[in-house]
């Protein structure tokens, strides 16, 4: 079986550098998807709240520790605060049921999932895939004036330290921040995030944003590492307009000399950097083949030229979709 790498992050608790990212797994094969995974060598899930299948990807889970897969001890789960939740109190509802929803003691890493507050709405009331709009669905969003300082102090009471060694979060982080909310954080913050969830692939490097990051001390993990693959199926004229990473001539050209898929040297070239990856897929051969990807090395030279394609395509942006998500303050 294969055996991924892990990354220590500034929490002191260890994340391989390969995990299963479930966002679009349909509810019905969550938890097989998720068993699935973990009997292939998959010890990292990536979930969310806003994924509406955190309940069936426990279920995996469980089943595989009480199958004598795997042991808890062995897994990295992380799961994400949704936008609607921010305020202090539904912070540490939310977080408290989605460890419930996950129907484990507790989660490897709890995310805030964007740095924007929306007015609440009970979680009765909710349904995808209406997450960035009011219930009417009018596609005016009202903001919630959270500061995000308020969110962290709330996680930070429920992340696990020496003073407080049942916290449900062994570490906790942020997705979608930019450098200058990080710069912010680490102002205010008695717990550093230890990881930053963003946008990564070669057409969108965010170079200065990563430098910064793992300068303090900050893991990063790439989402999206296929670029505008998965937002096809969102309907995006981005994502439409791009060239397939897969059919990109340099990335060919390296995946060819090395006797890789074009999807292996797209995470090797993010996982030589120590930054993670989460690719998503719903078969079991390229899901192995995603795992595999760390069992062989570009070149400096490599890593450098898939960089160089860089055009600030930012594929997960709420603005880009059809009609526009707006958030309004007044
Ligand atoms: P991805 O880059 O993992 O791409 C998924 C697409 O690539 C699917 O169409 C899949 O069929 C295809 N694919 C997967 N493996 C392949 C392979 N080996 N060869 C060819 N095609 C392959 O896209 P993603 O789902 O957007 O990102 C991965 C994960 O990141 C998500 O599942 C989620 O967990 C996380 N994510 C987080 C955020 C956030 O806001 N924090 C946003 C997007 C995604």
């Amino acid at each position: 079986m294969t055996t991924v790498p892990s990354i220590k992050l500034s929490s002191g608790y260890t994340m391989p550098v390969v995990g299963f990212g479930i966002w679009k797994v349909p509810r019905e094969n969550t938890a097989d998807a998720v068993y699935n995974a973990i009997k292939l060598g998959y010890r990292h899930i990536d979930g969310a709240y806003d994924y509406c299948n955190s309940a069936e990807a426990g279920e995996g889970v469980r089943r595989a520790i009480k199958d004598g897969l795997v042991k808890r001890e062995d897994l990295f789960i992380t799961s994400k605060l949704w936008n609607n939740y921010h305020r202090r109190e539904h912070a540490l509802a939310m977080a408290k049921s989605e460890v419930a929803e996950w129907g484990l003691e507790y989660l490897d890493l709890y995310l805030i999932h964007f740095p924007i507050s929306l007015q609440y709405i009970p979680p009765s009331e909710i349904k995808w895939p209406c997450f960035w709009t009011d219930p009417e669905r009018t596609k005016r969003t009202p903001l919630d004036p959270v500061p995000i300082a308020e969110t962290w102090a709330a996680l930070e009471s429920l992340a696990r330290t020496s003073e407080n060694p049942t916290g449900i979060f062994k570490s906790i982080g942020v997705a979608n921040f930019h450098t200058q909310l990080l710069y912010d954080m680490l102002g205010y913050a008695k717990i550093r995030p230890a990881v930053l969830q963003v946008e990564h692939h070669p057409y969108l490097t965010q170079k200065h944003l990563i430098d910064m990051a793992q300068e303090n001390g900050i893991t990063v993990t790439a989402y999206s590492s296929f670029g505008p693959q998965s937002y096809l199926e969102m309907g995006s004229g981005r994502a439409a307009a791009a060239t397939s990473l897969f059919e990109n001539p340099v990335i060919k050209a390296i995946s060819k000399k090395h006797g890789r898929t074009p999807a292996q040297v797209l995470l090797r070239w993010a996982t030589q950097r120590n930054i993670i990856v989460i690719p998503k897929s719903n078969s079991s051969e390229r899901l192995a083949q995603n795992l595999e990807s760390t069992s062989f090395d570009l070149t400096e030279e490599e890593i450098t030229k898939i960089s160089g394609l860089d055009i600030g395509l930012r594929l997960n942006d709420q603005a880009d979709l059809s009609p526009p998500i707006r958030i309004h303050t007044v």
